[in-house]
């Protein structure tokens, strides 16, 4: 380790009481605004000027960037960290941690948590920000341990939220809790932007009486509040607060960092920081942002309907997101009126992830479905077990019923539960796993880590496309779809011949190929429209005409016929042909959205046709299983 890490991993006396500033533009504020797409290359056209600052930190890694660069951008995240360790000699870097969650979205034992603590100190991370979505202090136990075994600075986190079961003076006594816990710095992460200047200002004096380490807030600007509570909780007593720079900052993300250090600049609190330096930053930022239109949403403008409804930036972007893969956009007002009630049934977990995932799709679900707990994913049945930790407050005993059932919830710190993970991994002896950073990913992404592998390993590696989508069928790309594709019946002429053709439907698109429907001159025939830019239209649906076969497998028509409630993945398979099921029996498990959702047997009976294979996308209208 070099002086200057050693140097960096000190914390700096703050008792001159100027304000410090972590800037978020590499992590959270793109995470907030164009869905964590923000790529490394990017990054490093800001680094030399943002080494310059003199940020208190800069965060830089953790929370979803992971997960987006194995997934989507194809970077090994271990890579990322390593060249912005060198590219940003002079400023502390920072990650968001998960606790005992990572970077992923379950509790990984004890031996991965270990194991990715020292690997990320090893690569550069100077400040571990760690938080438990349920603030269950046993679940970021093993990692703050690991941060000080790594001498790095281990800033502990409250999650801020409002409900009848949360209180100012209960916030005060887990800080006074984590200070005993070893914290280096207390986080209060409002995730969701829930504070008001006068809750910020009261809470953050609560805290400021019971410790005296340095106070760091987090906030985004949903509501559009957050500027106005860092100011009343700097003048509380807080240290430091996250700002993004002006051009990835506001609405979902964080308040911009040069309306904070104008706003100090000149009292007690003066940050110090230039902002001609800044504005030069700016300047970069909203350049490099342009390239990725295509992952700005409608949804990350201020909205204080968020103090209503508590999701956090991230999520709502998500959400979004998600719900247009399902196409059902039109419903996201519904599922943001029913968050709050599956929140409520769940005892008041904050939400920020995971919760906001769990909370987040059994609503969608709950939404999509008609009814209430219809469908249960495996998080929510996790969640009523007791496996994310102990809930804030009562949970409903409906809800907890339809989830588990007569089984007791563990007491237990649900690590605990968990075989070391390690060395099995490190047994399968796979050579596709090259280094210890490659178990650790594959150990908390294993399907996306492992394709990542196999693409490096292929040199197929490719990031997905900047590109805004457009039909294949010729209409200009927008970013609100056409609500028709136009013409869906016309005439083409091909060696002076000409074809009436007209589009009778279109499956769903597989492996980046979609199937498209033509009657040619009355003869139907199939094309498969292969794009070069990741441009295929999302729904069947949209296609007019009398649609045909819209996917390779049959419409669900017999009681006895599977089916998905969600589009999604399949990501298991538990019967054979030939096995006998009772009606509930859990037959295939899919993934959507993230989640596991397991599908049930309608009917009892023996399995008598499998359609699908682990790896296939399905959708709701397709028999996946029959069973006579
Ligand atoms: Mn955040």
């Amino acid at each position: 380790m070099t002086e200057t890490r050693t140097e960096l991993r000190k914390l700096n006396d703050m008792s001159d009481g100027r304000t410090r500033i972590m800037d978020t533009v590499l992590r959270d504020s793109h995470q907030s605004l164009i869905a964590t797409r923000m790529r490394t290359a990017d990054m490093l056209e800001l680094t030399d000027l943002l080494d310059k600052v003199g940020y208190w930190s800069l965060e830089v890694w953790g929370g979803a960037t992971f997960d987006a660069c194995l997934r989507f951008l194809k970077e090994d995240p271990w890579e990322r960290l390593k060249t912005l360790r060198k590219a940003l000699p002079n400023t502390r870097l920072q990650m968001l941690l998960r606790g005992q969650n990572l970077v992923g979205y379950r509790h990984y034992s004890d031996d991965v948590v270990e194991k990715f603590v020292s690997r990320s100190a090893k690569h550069g991370i100077d400040v571990f920000r760690i938080f438990d979505a349920l603030n269950d202090t046993r679940n970021i136990e093993v990692a703050m341990r690991s941060v000080k075994e790594a001498k790095a600075i281990a800033e502990a986190c409250i999650c801020y939220t409002t409900s009848p079961v949360h209180t100012h003076e209960g916030f005060a006594e887990m800080a006074t809790k984590l200070v005993n816990m070893g914290a280096d710095t207390i986080c209060i992460k409002d995730m969701a932007g829930l504070l008001t200047p006068d809750a910020a200002h009261d809470l953050i004096g609560k805290i400021r009486e019971k410790v005296d380490i340095p106070i760091h807030l987090h906030s985004h600007d949903s509501s559009g509040l957050a500027s106005m509570s860092y100011m009343k909780a700097i003048e509380a007593g807080a240290n430091i607060i996250d700002t993004g720079i002006s051009s990835m900052a506001s609405g979902t993300s964080q308040p911009p960092t040069e309306s904070m250090v104008a706003a100090f600049k000149g009292t007690k609190y003066d940050t110090g920081l230039d902002l001609s330096l800044l504005a030069d930053i700016a300047e970069k930022v909203r350049e490099i942002r342009k390239k990725y239109k295509r992952f700005e949403s409608e949804f990350t403008g201020i909205n204080p309907r968020t103090l209503v409804v508590q999701i956090p930036g991230g999520m709502i972007s998500n959400l979004a997101n998600q719900l247009k893969e399902q196409n059902a956009l039109d419903k996201m007002n519904e599922v943001f009126d029913e968050i709050p009630r599956v929140r409520k049934d769940m005892g008041y977990p904050p939400l920020v992830t995971p919760s906001s995932q769990v909370v987040g799709t059994q609503a969608t679900l709950n939404v999509l479905m008609g009814e209430r707990y219809k469908v249960i994913t495996s998080e929510t049945r996790n969640y009523f077990k007791g496996l994310y930790g102990k809930p804030p407050g009562e949970v409903n005993d409906y809800a907890m019923k339809k989830a588990i059932g007569d089984e007791e919830p563990i007491t237990c710190r649900p690590a605990d539960l968990l075989e070391p993970e390690l060395d099995k991994i490190a047994r399968k002896n796979d050579d596709k796993l090259k280094t210890i950073e490659d178990m650790l990913s594959y150990a908390i992404f294993p399907v996306v880590a492992m394709e990542f592998f196999e693409q490096r390993e292929a040199g197929t590696l490719e990031p997905e496309s900047l590109e805004m989508p457009e039909d294949l069928l010729g209409s200009s790309g927008n970013a609100s779809p056409a609500p028709h594709l136009s013409p869906s019946e016309f005439n083409v002429t091909v060696h002076g011949e000409t074809f009436h053709i007209k589009v009778a439907g279109a499956g769903h698109q597989v492996d980046g190929k979609r199937p498209f429907f033509l009657k040619v001159d009355d003869r139907l025939e199939e094309v498969m429209l292969e794009s070069l830019t990741e441009v295929v239209p999302s729904t069947a649906g949209e296609i007019e005409g009398d649609s045909m076969a819209r996917s390779f497998r049959p419409r669900a028509k017999q009681e006895g016929d599977v089916t998905t409630p969600v589009p999604g993945k399949v990501i298991s398979v538990k019967v054979a042909v030939g096995d006998k099921v009772e009606e509930g029996d859990t037959v295939l498990t899919v993934e959507a959205m993230k989640m596991e959702n397991e599908v049930h047997a309608p009917i009892s009976g023996e399995v008598k046709k499998i359609m699908i294979k682990v790896g296939d996308s399905v959708n709701p209208d397709e028999t996946l299983i029959e069973i006579e």
